[in-house]
């Protein structure tokens, strides 16, 4: 379990940068659920609670996810639920309980980039935005590709509503365990973004059209896994986990079809 000295109620975004760079050990304080499985000496905990960050919404090209919104809210929104076929509401619904996902919250996973995660996998498969308070707006890929966490504070994670038709999947050794594989597949006139998460490494993306493989599933599936790394953990070889990666793809793929 963590310790803090001292609790921030941050009464502006600007208050809570400015305290997160005074000090190595001051920190932004999510739902705190992933840091309650460490041990930090926590100096500063900086709480955006009071900012009005909870919130999921939509304007006529975009849906905007605060930083504070919790997985419960993501999993149950019919904003969500509705656009590119509920597969941002589907990736969170399995993650251990209704009582861990009424606190953990977007901001902080999107933030840490945290390999396991599905909810990325989800989001890496859309065209996805993220907003970092100095860093500015920045494609979701680019975030990811740059290997360091920014001193930032991850303000808002924007989706283009382009019409993508998607699908995800995900595969668990048991139901409350993190994934040993997750996929996502977003489809736009025949252009397709193939994410794989929980490789274990980061999510990663490729992008691959029906004119590139003549349409055909099985080497649209060879094209994009032939591109990808995958490695061991205690949950599976990197063997395995490329043999689940084309089968969920697969799935995916077939998923999209059948639509
Ligand atoms: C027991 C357990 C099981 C889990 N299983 C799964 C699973 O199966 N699949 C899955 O996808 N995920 C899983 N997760 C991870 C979960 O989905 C969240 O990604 C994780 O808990 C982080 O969210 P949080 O609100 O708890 O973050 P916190 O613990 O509050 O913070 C995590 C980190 O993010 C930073 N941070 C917080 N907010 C911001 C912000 N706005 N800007 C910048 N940095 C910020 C914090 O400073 C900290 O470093 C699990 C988590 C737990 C605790």
């Amino acid at each position: 379990m963590f310790t803090i000295k001292q609790h921030l109620m941050a009464q502006s975004i600007e208050e809570g940068y400015e305290t997160l760079v005074k000090n190595r050990n001051n920190v932004i304080l999510g739902g705190t659920g992933f840091l309650k499985l460490g041990n930090k000496n926590i100096n500063i905990g900086i709480d955006l609670s009071d900012l009005d960050l909870d919130y999921i919404r939509e304007d006529e090209n975009n849906i905007e996810i605060g930083p504070m919104t919790t997985f419960r809210s993501v999993e149950t929104n019919k904003l969500l639920r509705e656009n590119f076929d509920g597969i941002i509401a589907k990736s969170v619904e399995e993650i251990v309980g209704i009582q861990l996902r009424s606190v953990i919250t977007a901001g902080a996973t999107v933030a840490s980039k945290y390999g396991f995660s599905d909810f990325i996998t989800a989001l890496l498969s859309l065209n996805t935005q993220v907003e970092l308070y100095k860093g500015g707006i920045i494609s979701l890929d680019e975030y990811l590709a740059e290997e360091k966490i920014p001193r930032d504070i991850l303000v808002r994670i924007i989706i283009k509503k382009d019409g993508k038709r998607a699908a995800f999947k995900t595969m668990r050794n048991s139901k409350s365990d993190y994934a040993v594989l997750n996929c996502a597949v977003s489809d736009l006139d025949g252009e397709y973004r193939v994410a794989v998460g929980a490789r274990p490494g980061r999510a990663v993306v490729k992008t691959i059209s029906n004119e590139e493989v003549n349409n055909k599933i099985d080497e649209k599936i060879e094209a994009v896994v032939n591109e990808m790394k995958f490695g061991k953990n205690m949950r599976a070889s990197g063997e395995y986990r490329e043999m689940i990666a084309k089968v969920l793809i697969r799935r995916c793929l077939e998923e999209l079809e059948s639509k």
